[in-house]
């Protein structure tokens, strides 16, 4: 199926322009104008899950392969169904296309980090793991470049009320009676011993949750995804093709539906540790528990990432790092692993997650590196 695309190009010189993380700005690479963009005044809305639910059942979606003919070069390629935002493979003019799903992005997170940015945060995170620097250096070097993707996210917010069943633990001791050898020779003793008093409790426990968030894409693991987390969703700003021009950029294809199950996971695993608490005592079973989801409401939202993947004795890695926050995670040789970025030298912390955005001195001795680097 055939789609128009647009881009965006200089006043000055007609070259196309891209969002640049830097200067929060629509940039020229030839003439070096920034255009900027214009803050919108509009609010970054919730909507309801239910009545959104209820009429997405009735739509069945179709995949549709998108033609797209480039504004520049006027070549025709190929986008995934899923894309919107591309550059053309020829002449790397941006194309930003319609989107096909029933739900949009209204909203997102804008690239704070550029790609140099990203490509030192990796460095450092894969050299602070498990290799040597002078090896490293020349086996990073040697693989992909990092690409920038904006991918969709869902975040739902719901009040939650649970009832539960379950036992209560308490500790007590008893004084036994116990044959013990001391020199060879055999002694009587008494010793405490612990015994555990269940009791049967049942309760009710509420939350509110806030944003819980869910990766909606495919291209990158649910693992990588999740461990990206935590999003600043405080920050989200109103959708505007401007930001994702010169990114990747994909629509959901992790439906409304299943991702709200995917929340739901997540959600429990707080009102489970809730309940714990509220059982109290030495040690809790929950046998049962049941749960109403109310006020329900979902965003449709992009996250900035950039990825890429290396080849390591013949093995295929992925990594990913938050455009936003730095935090870097993959996968790496023998295991998986959750690491926060631990920006080495920079003054991070051993072993504690350092982000960019509560460091500004990090970004700060970022820039001058690269500065450095093109001078
Ligand atoms: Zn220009
Ligand atoms: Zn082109």
């Amino acid at each position: 199926m055939k789609f128009k695309s647009i881009n965006f190009t200089c006043k000055n010189c007609g070259a196309p322009l891209r969002f640049s993380p830097i200067h929060n700005s629509l940039d020229c690479e030839f003439c070096a104008t920034q255009e900027s963009i214009k803050k919108s005044i509009e609010q970054v809305k919730e909507y309801d899950l239910q009545t959104a639910l209820n009429s997405l059942e009735t739509v069945s979606e179709q995949e549709i392969s998108k033609e797209v003919t480039c504004n520049k070069c006027a070549a025709t390629f190929t986008m995934t169904p899923y894309s919107f935002s591309s550059n053309c493979p020829y002449c790397d003019t941006p194309a930003i296309t319609d989107f096909v799903k029933d739900i949009t992005p209204k909203s997102l997170l804008p690239f704070h980090l550029s790609n140099k940015e990203a490509q030192t945060l990796f460095k450092k995170w894969i050299g602070s793991l498990w290799l040597a620097p002078s090896k490293l250096k020349k086996f990073v070097e040697g693989n992909e470049k990092l690409k920038g993707y904006y991918l969709p996210h869902w975040t739902y917010d719901a009040d939650t009320y649970t009832q539960y069943r379950g036992q209560r633990g308490d500790v007590y001791y008893v004084t036994v009676q116990r044959t013990v050898t001391v020199n060879g020779k055999q002694q009587r003793q008494s010793v405490q011993e612990a015994r555990i008093r269940w009791t049967a409790v049942s309760g009710r426990v509420s939350n509110a949750f806030d944003d819980i968030t869910i990766g909606a894409s495919k291209t990158i693991s649910h693992a990588i995804l999740d461990n990206l987390a935590p999003w600043h969703t405080d920050v989200l700003v109103p959708y505007n093709e401007k930001y994702v021009s010169g990114f990747h950029s994909e629509e959901y294809t992790v439906g409304l539906d299943n991702g709200f199950e995917l929340a739901k996971v997540k959600m429990n695993q707080v009102i489970r540790n809730d309940i714990r608490r509220d059982i109290g005592g030495d040690r809790q079973q929950i046998s049962s528990m049941q749960t109403q989801y109310n006020n329900t409401s979902y965003k449709n939202v992009l996250f900035p990432i950039w990825t890429a993947k290396f080849k390591w004795k013949n093995k295929v890695y992925n990594y990913a790092i938050n455009g936003q926050t730095g935090k870097v995670t993959g996968e790496r040789p023998y295991s998986w692993v959750k690491i926060a970025a631990i920006v080495g030298t920079l003054g991070g912390g051993a072993g504690g997650a350092v982000y960019v955005d509560q460091h500004p001195e990090i970004l700060q001795e970022l820039r001058s590196i690269n500065v450095q680097h093109i001078g």
